[in-house]
C-alpha cells in the first residue's frame, strides 16, 4: 500500500505550505503508518544551492549532500527521518535528467514532448521515492501557488497519477482566507478562485485547509464547500497559533488523520502524539528566557526582514531552549553595524549566547570577527556555524597568535597568511565556473578527541554532519594555532581536515565546520546546540 498526498497552496504563498504538509506527516506517521515526504520546487535551478539566501529562504543540505528547500528541513525535523535526495526535485533537474535521457536515445527515437515526458518524470521520481522508503503514506508538495505558470506541470503529474491510480491519491489545496482591515471579515472568494483555477488543470481538491488569521466559522465552512463543490467537513480550520509545534495537534482536533484515513479507504491505527504534546506545552508555557544573538547579514528583502535564511539555525536554538524548558529569544543582529559602529559590540553583553552562522562572501565580514573577539574576550558563550568557525580561526590568529594580516582567501586572495584557503580540487571547480552542486556538501565523518567538550557534548567518538562550504582550515597552521592554545576537537578521518575548534579557560566557546542545525530534531535537540544553550543559561 503506498498512498500520495499531494498538497498546493491557493491564493499567496507564504502561508505555511511546507509546515501544514508537514504536520500532514505527522499526523498520519503518529498512527504508526511509515510516512516521507517530498518537495517540488517549479523554478529553473536544478538545486537551491546557487541562490541567494534572501531569494528563497535557507538552503537545507541533505546526507548526500543535496541542496534543498528549506520544507526539506521542517519534514526532517516533524517526521524526525532523513530524507534522500530522490525526494526533493525541481523544474530544472527534471528538464535535465529528460534530455540527458533524450540524448542517450533513452527514448528510442520517439518525439519527446512536454506532456506527457515530464510528467512521467515526475511520477517516476514520486513513484522511486515511495519504493525506496517502503512508505504508506507519500506527502508532495508542489511549490508556488496554482495559476501559476510553472507549477502546472507538476498539477499536471497529480492529475496522471490519480489516473493511474484512483483509490491511492488525495489533493490538499493548502488556501489563505484573507481579514481585510477595512471590512473586517473573512473573505473566501480567492480560495474559490484557486479552486476554479485547479478544476481547469483537471484536480479537484478532496481537502481544503484554510490557512487564516482567525478560525474559520460555520457560514465560511459553507460558502467554500458550496462553491468549491465539497462537503463542509472536507474544509479543515487553520488559524494562525503561536507556534508551529501547535500544526499537527490542531489538525487533530479537527480530526484530519481520521478524515485522510478514511478518504484513501486505509484501516485506522490508534494515535500516538505523546512526545509532541509535551514539546508544543514546553513551547507554549516555558517562561524563563534565554536570549540568543545571531550575528548574520541575510535578513533583508526590501522593506522587510525576513528570517527565513536562517531557519535551521533558528529552529535548532528552540529545539536546545526547550530541552532545557527555557523560552528561546532570539535577536537578529546585522554585522555591518560592527563595522560603521564599534561601541554597538557592547551590546551583546546583552545576550546570554552569540552565534555566528554560515555565510559567505565580504559584507559584513569585519563585524563578524569583531563579535567574536568580542566574546571571546568577555567569556560571552559562542557558537560558531561553517563561516563562523573560519571566522573564529581568522579572529584568533590575528589577536592571539600575532598574524594581524591573517584572513580567508575567500576575502583577501593573496593574504600571507591564509588561516582558511581553498582545497584542490575546489580551486579547479572556480576556474571552470563549475559552481552548482560543487561544494564540500553533505555527511561526513568526524572524529573527537577523548577530553575535549565536543566529546564530552556528543557522549561518543565518531559523529557524523553536514557540510556545505568551499574552504577549510589551512593545516599549515594548525601547530602555530595550537600552540597559542586553539582546542582541535574533532577531525575528518579520512582527509585530516579541522571540524570543530574549541576554547579552554571560556564558559563555552565552540564552532564548527559543518553545520550541526541541519540535524537538531524537535525531540532530540542538538547536542552543540544543547551545550550551548546550557552555557547560555548559565551564563544568564
Ligand atoms: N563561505 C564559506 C565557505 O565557502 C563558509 C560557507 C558556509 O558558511 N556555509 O567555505
Amino acid at each position: 500500500m503506498a498512498k500520495y498526498i499531494f498538497v498546493a497552496g491557493g491564493v499567496m504563498s507564504g502561508v505555511g505550505k511546507g509546515v501544514a504538509t508537514a504536520s500532514i506527516g505527522k499526523v498520519l506517521q503518529s498512527r504508526g503508518f511509515k510516512v516521507t515526504a517530498i518537495k517540488i520546487d517549479p523554478y529553473v535551478n536544478v538545486d537551491a544551492g546557487t541562490m541567494n539566501p534572501t531569494e528563497h529562504g535557507e538552503v537545507f543540505v541533505l546526507d548526500e549532500g543535496t541542496e534543498t528547500d528549506q520544507d526539506m528541513g521542517n519534514y526532517e525535523r516533524f517526521l524526525d527521518i532523513d530524507l534522500p535526495a530522490i525526494n526533493y526535485m525541481t523544474t530544472g533537474s527534471v528538464y535535465e535528467a529528460v534530455i540527458h535521457r533524450e540524448r542517450n536515445m533513452g527514448y528510442g527515437g520517439k518525439c519527446v514532448e512536454v506532456v506527457p515526458h515530464i510528467p512521467l518524470e515526475v511520477i517516476d521520481r514520486i513513484e522511486k521515492a515511495a519504493s525506496k522508503a517502503r512508505a504508506d503514506f507519500i506527502t508532495i508538495e508542489i511549490g508556488g501557488t496554482v495559476g501559476e505558470y510553472q507549477n502546472v506541470l507538476f498539477l499536471e503529474a497529480a492529475r496522471m497519477l490519480r489516473l493511474k491510480k484512483p483509490n491511492d491519491v488525495l489533493f490538499v489545496l493548502v488556501s489563505y482566507l484573507p481579514i481585510p482591515s477595512k471590512i473586517g471579515e473573512m473573505k473566501t472568494k480567492p480560495t474559490q478562485y484557486a479552486v476554479r483555477t485547479l478544476n481547469s488543470a483537471g484536480v479537484q481538491p478532496d481537502i481544503i485547509l484554510a490557512r487564516s488569521a482567525a478560525a474559520l466559522d460555520s457560514k465560511r465552512k459553507e460558502k467554500i464547500a458550496l462553491n468549491c463543490n465539497m462537503r463542509q467537513e472536507d474544509v479543515i480550520s487553520a488559524p494562525d497559533i503561536e507556534t508551529i509545534y501547535e500544526v499537527p495537534l490542531n489538525f487533530e482536533k479537527d480530526g484530519l488523520s481520521d478524515l485522510l484515513l478514511k478518504k484513501l479507504k486505509v484501516r485506522p491505527r490508534k494515535n500516538n502524539l505523546y512526545d509532541w504534546r509535551v514539546l508544543a506545552k514546553t513551547a507554549r508555557t516555558a517562561a524563563k528566557e534565554v536570549k540568543i544573538g545571531i550575528v548574520g547579514k541575510y535578513f533583508g528583502t526590501g522593506d522587510f526582514v525576513l528570517s527565513d535564511s536562517y531557519l535551521s539555525v533558528i529552529e535548532a536554538v528552540k529545539h536546545a531552549a526547550f530541552f532545557h524548558k527555557r523560552k528561546p529569544v532570539i535577536g537578529w543582529i546585522n554585522a555591518e553595524e560592527f563595522e560603521k559602529n564599534v561601541k554597538a559590540l557592547k551590546n551583546l553583553k546583552e545576550y546570554d549566547g552569540v552565534i555566528v552562522p554560515g555565510g559567505f562572501g565580504s559584507r559584513g565580514i569585519e563585524g563578524k570577527i569583531s563579535a567574536i573577539r568580542f566574546c571571546r574576550e568577555n567569556k560571552i558563550p559562542y557558537l560558531g556555524l561553517c563561516y563562523g568557525m573560519q571566522l573564529a580561526c581568522v579572529e584568533f590568529a590575528r589577536h592571539i597568535c600575532g598574524l594581524p594580516d591573517a584572513h580567508t582567501t575567500e576575502i583577501n586572495k593573496d593574504t600571507p597568511n591564509p588561516i582558511i584557503d581553498l582545497m584542490l580540487e575546489q580551486k579547479a571547480a572556480l576556474k571552470d565556473n563549475r559552481y552548482g552542486g560543487t561544494m564540500r556538501l553533505g555527511a561526513y565523518y568526524c572524529r573527537l578527541i577523548p577530553g575535549t567538550k565536543a566529546a564530552k557534548a556528543y557522549g561518543r567518538e565518531l559523529i557524523s554532519e553536514r557540510h556545505r562550504h568551499r574552504y577549510e582550515f589551512n593545516n599549515e597552521y594548525r601547530e602555530l594555532l595550537v600552540k597559542n592554545g586553539l582546542v582541535i576537537s574533532g577531525v575528518n578521518p579520512e582527509r585530516d581536515l579541522v571540524e570543530i575548534i574549541e576554547l579552554k579557560n571560556h564558559p563555552f566557546f565552540m564552532a564548527a565546520q559543518f553545520h550541526p542545525e541541519f540535524r537538531s530534531r524537535p525531540i532530540t535537540s542538538h547536542p552543540l546546540f544543547r551545550e550551548f544553550v546550557k552555557a547560555a543559561i548559565i551564563k544568564k
